[in-house]
């Protein structure tokens, strides 16, 4: 049974904007681009793992929970835990392409491209390593004993492997089930309600870590982002405010909500707090009243009184905003008339 699902990849989202509103020669554009094919390729391997659970059923008792951000002895993500009365199993996805090698006697795996490139990355048993300690702990301090195990998982069913770890288990997404399921050795170590109420305190407790705002991450100021309010269809910066939405002067394009998006990404790039003049000047608008009635209609809770106004948001609010503007986009799209 899936008690958590995988949340919306917030960090993706932001970084994704901060790309598009660093102009093309800023020094950092380039990093910042390869942060963003980082952290995608990531997020791709995490919902295959996620897939496989959709697809399969387990004929035993169990919990499956994927994306938890956890605080023990320290703090640590896990991309999917499969518990059940057995033992609680580890599953960390590596969306590496490549040829892998694991070079001798160095906690490191190597991938060699096709074109000859060959770049290092920590070996996964290492990070392996230290969420299983960590998921111990936060067992421990919890009243909990359950045996841990881990396994890393490549989406790549076609990838090679070179000197893999004796001590490492590396699975494709296919070969999952089969060792979910197999037979355990030893007596059960929890009964089902104190596997109930592990479960569900594990998903109780994860808290994403708020990566935000980026540009204090990277040292940068907000006079050195585009500012505007983006066109989904040709992604220029600069819709201009029309009745009752935005226009694109570069392609005719208008939008309803086109705004939810730029105040999404005012806070995630600059600030959680967010006053009436900032938000004018960010979405480059003039009219104090219309950034007013949008504020109130996105529903941000604010305080202070008129001219004083600040409004505020939080991790919660931005996914939120996010799920509902993808909502009210869906909606659109259906209510646009079919061509034939
Ligand atoms: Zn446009």
């Amino acid at each position: 049974m899936i008690i958590k699902r995988k949340s919306l990849p917030l960090k993706l989202i932001g970084i994704e904007a901060l790309s598009r509103r660093l102009p093309a020669n800023h020094p950092l554009a380039q990093n910042i681009e390869e942060e963003a094919r980082r952290i995608r390729a990531g997020e791709n391997g995490e919902r295959i793992l996620e897939s496989v659970f959709t697809k399969y059923s387990f004929p035993f008792e169990h919990y499956i929970l994927h994306d938890l951000h956890l605080q023990s002895t320290g703090r640590f993500q896990i991309d999917t835990l499969f518990i059940s009365r057995h033992s609680a199993v580890i599953l960390e996805m590596k969306n590496i392409a490549g040829r892998i090698e694991f070079p001798k006697d160095q906690k490191q795996l190597t991938r060699v491209l096709e074109n000859g490139k060959i770049d290092s990355f920590e070996c996964p048993s290492v990070q392996l390593e230290r969420n299983m300690m960590l998921l111990n702990d936060w067992f421990y301090a919890n009243g909990f004993s359950i045996p841990i195990k881990g396994a890393v998982v490549f989406p790549r069913p076609q990838q090679s492997f070179e000197n893999i770890r004796k001590d490492l288990t590396v699975l494709f997404p296919n070969e999952i089930p089969v060792f979910l399921r197999k037979p355990e050795e030893t007596s059960p170590s929890l009964d089902s309600q104190t596997l109930k109420s592990v479960a569900s305190k594990l998903s109780f407790s994860s808290n994403e870590y708020n990566p935000f705002p980026l540009i204090k991450n990277y040292n940068l100021s907000l006079s050195e982002l585009i500012t505007g309010v983006r066109c989904e269809v040709c992604g220029t910066h600069g819709m201009h405010a029309i009745y009752n939405g935005w226009g694109c002067n570069q392609c005719g394009h208008s939008d309803k909500y086109a705004h939810i998006q730029a105040v999404v990404e005012y806070c995630m790039l600059v600030d959680f707090k967010l006053t009436n003049s900032e938000v004018r000047k960010f979405l480059r608008i003039n009219s104090r009243d219309k950034v007013v009635r949008m504020l109130k209609k996105m529903g941000l809770s604010y305080s202070g009184e008129k001219r004083g106004a600040a409004y505020s948001v939080n991790l919660k609010d931005l996914e939120i905003l996010l799920e509902k503007k993808i909502k009210l986009y869906s909606e659109m799209i259906m209510r646009r008339p079919v061509r034939n």
